[in-house]
């Protein structure tokens, strides 16, 4: 007697074992019948743990995971990926160990198992933070092993099946979940079937009454088009098996959420989108796919601009062939996918092919080698992001709207629609994105921000030392170039931060006669212990930014002993202009060198510096701890922002005389805006740059003086 049947022989008798015969047959299609019974084993220790469980539909809850493991089974993954499925969830939902598994199942199946449980485990603040940090810990799993992400789509796939049983919001939360996440990432994968089904299960849940009026109005066409498509399949046999060429020819399924997305994206009526033949035509190698597109063409007149190469140009996720639509009988537009078998595969299992056809071919390892390629780029990015820029960003590559473009020695990139020159730049490296000075695209110098088109050749100029410009976070689209973009800010922001809060400190340290050198070291390093810091760097980092405060700090580093509180006043900090993104001017108020100043600190974003006159100090005052005293260096070498109302006679030209005479004095006019008063007199808001209070007076001094002008004020906040 087999081991299947004993096993089986010993199953309480009732509706799971029919699920259980099921997957078997399967299995026992594909996997030697050692593998077979590894997977009775699973089951057997999955039935035994999940004993007593029932799912909300009533059904045993190991109908569940049993069905998960069938959908696996569709694809032929190998044995400990089905095991892992029907274990899914013993380490989770049952007191089972991951130990158990270990020594039962050995470590591939338990380690399997114990990722897809670890996806589950996560505990979130919000909502979108919860999506966003199961995605990440989902992609992290899948570089560990991708097969957990496979189980975990098996789970989701089943888990949709089944998903009336549930309440409606969760239905709709879980729905929208697989449409935004788990139906991108099979596509990304290109498990055709599953992303199909997923999408079309979550559509019916989000929308279920257009889901129902597509599903009709489907039907209805299928019943007016089954002579046609007969008539036009025959056809196109007869014509390739004329020229010789093998080649299956079938009709092609559509699918509603398809439909629904193309309604949306090209705005065409249903009709339309429903009155088109789609078939699919597969043939024995590459060479025949061209000549049966010759041949398909010649009987149809081909649509112009509707035929793509995808066996060229392979999509990202590994998926080739060829495209074209045609003018069918009567007009009727007719799609037609021309591939090989083995393309057929790849296109319907993605990833997966990889282990229904393990050594035979290339061309199942290209969708393994491409998923492997954006696992890693996934990685670089994740490094350097919180859970929900990560998520942003990956949407991006998520859903694979992309153009095509050249380097200049031929090689070809994928970026997404919208990608500029300095998205180009980092996709091409990291370094020549962060020393880009200037593009030419098809050999004509463009400005950076442009916008590449599909086909162009696109060629990056560099300098070494160039640096990125924060301006450019504004127009890229890709995750790259905005995490480098970032990080590169982000990192000079610390060094600016470091240097800031170390002179903080000095500044809070002088109240006690104390100076950082002096400071004890012992007490110093408790002090870091005590705050859970790392080291003194990133304690100034954090004072620069406002995290901490300076004086606080002061005041527990000097210890009792050598404290000798000096009454008064510490030193003001001195604010030179050079300080960077850590020090800040408050736009309400607009402080520029000389004027009496005030600097708040506010947590993560430095200094910010306000007259000390400004209206805003009122509420800042009740946290006294917050503010520090602050004033200019004698010298301060940079333009500042300034704004003054100039009050004028209304009369032609007389904006373009009060910008011609402030232009005299060398400053530079930033913006201008009208404000109508009566019909005689309006006033003109200038802002300005400029180096001090100075320059500020003999501007107001000039334009007091012309005719026109009745009254010139700067703005108090
Ligand atoms: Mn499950």
């Amino acid at each position: 007697m087999d081991y299947a049947a004993s096993i089986l022989g010993r199953l309480p008798k009732g509706s799971r074992a029919s699920g259980l015969n099921r997957l078997l047959s399967k299995v026992k299609s594909y996997l030697p019948q050692d593998q077979v019974n590894q997977i009775l084993d699973a089951y057997e220790f999955g039935a035994a743990a999940h004993s007593g469980q029932k799912r909300i539909s009533g059904e045993p809850f190991i109908s569940h995971p049993v069905e998960a493991a069938t959908i696996l089974a569709d694809l032929h993954l190998d044995a400990p990926s089905i095991a892992a499925a029907i274990l899914h969830d013993v380490i989770e939902d049952t007191p089972t160990a991951k130990e158990q598994l270990v020594e039962r199942f050995g470590l591939e199946v338990a380690e399997l198992v114990d990722g897809v449980s670890k996806l589950d485990q996560i505990k979130f603040k919000s909502r979108a933070e919860a999506q966003a940090e199961s995605f990440r810990k989902m992609l992290l799993a899948m570089v560990e092993d991708i097969r957990v992400i496979l189980v975990k789509l098996a789970d989701r796939t089943h888990n949709m099946r089944t998903l009336e049983a549930l309440p409606p919001p969760k239905r709709r939360r879980i729905a929208k979940e697989t449409l935004e996440i788990y139906a991108p990432i099979a596509n990304r994968l290109g498990i055709n079937s599953i992303k199909l089904e997923l999408e079309d299960l979550g559509f019916k849940c989000m929308y279920p009454h257009r889901y129902k009026v597509i599903e009709r109005s489907l039907k209805r066409a299928r019943g007016n088009q089954n002579r046609f498509m007969r008539r036009i399949a025959d056809t196109l046999r007869k014509a390739l098996g004329s020229t010789g060429i093998e080649a299956s020819v079938e009709g092609r399924e559509k699918h509603l959420y398809g439909i629904y997305k193309k309604m949306l994206t090209k705005s065409r009526p249903l009709s339309e989108i429903v009155d088109v033949f789609g078939f699919r035509v597969i043939v024995d190698n590459v060479d025949d796919c061209y000549r049966a597109l010759g041949l398909v063409h010649k009987h149809y007149k081909p649509m112009p601009g509707r035929f793509k190469d995808y066996i060229a140009i392979p999509r990202v996720n590994g998926y080739q062939s060829l495209h074209t639509t045609l003018f069918g009988p009567k007009g009727v537009p007719i799609e037609v996918q021309i591939r090989t078998q083995d393309m057929h595969r790849v296109a319907e299992s993605g990833i997966a092919a990889h282990w229904q056809y393990k050594a035979s071919d290339k061309l199942t390892a290209a969708p393994q080698a491409r998923a492997r390629e954006w696992l890693k780029s996934l990685m670089e990015m994740q490094d350097a992001t919180n859970s929900e820029e990560f998520l942003e960003n990956v949407k991006v590559d998520l859903f694979p709207d992309k153009v095509y473009v050249f380097t200049p020695n031929g090689d070809i990139l994928r970026l997404p629609r919208g990608a500029t020159a300095v998205d180009f730049a980092y996709a091409v490296h990291t370094d020549v994105g962060n020393r880009c000075v200037a593009a030419k695209i098809d050999r004509r110098l463009v400005p950076l921000r442009s916008v590449i088109k599909n086909g162009q050749t696109v060629q990056i100029l560099t300098a070494r030392h160039a640096k990125p410009n924060p301006a450019w976070v504004n127009f890229v689209v890709t995750a790259k170039a905005r995490t480098a973009i970032r990080n590169y800010l982000k990192n000079l922001r610390r060094g600016e931060a470091a240097v800031l809060g170390k002179r903080l400190l000095a500044q809070a340290l002088g109240e006690f006669s104390m100076t950082i050198r002096r400071l004890s070291r012992n007490r110093l390093n408790e002090v870091l212990r005590e705050l859970g810091v790392e080291d003194l760097n990133s304690l100034y980092e954090q004072l620069g930014l406002g995290e901490r405060m300076a004086p606080l700090l002061a005041r527990s580093l000097v210890q009792n002993s050598d404290r000798k509180h000096v009454a008064g006043e510490p030193a003001p900090l001195t604010i030179a202009g050079t300080e960077g993104m850590v020090v800040n001017y408050a736009r309400c108020c607009f402080p520029i060198p000389d004027d009496p100043i005030m600097g708040y600190l506010s947590a993560g974003k430095g200094v910010m510096v306000h007259r000390d006159n400004c209206r805003n100090l009122a509420g800042y005052r009740k946290q006294p701890d917050k503010w520090i005293s602050v004033q200019w260096e004698a010298d301060v070498n940079r333009q500042f922002t300034v704004e003054i109302q100039v009050e004028a006679v209304n009369r032609m030209g007389v904006l373009a005389e009060v910008a011609a005479n402030i232009a005299g004095t060398e400053s530079n006019i930033d913006h201008v805006s009208v404000m109508e008063r009566d019909g005689d007199t309006s006033t003109l808001v200038f802002q300005l740059q400029l180096k001090d209070r100075k320059q500020l007076a003999r501007v107001i001094r000039g334009i007091h003086a012309m005719p026109n002008v009745l009254r010139v004020t700067r703005t108090r906040a």
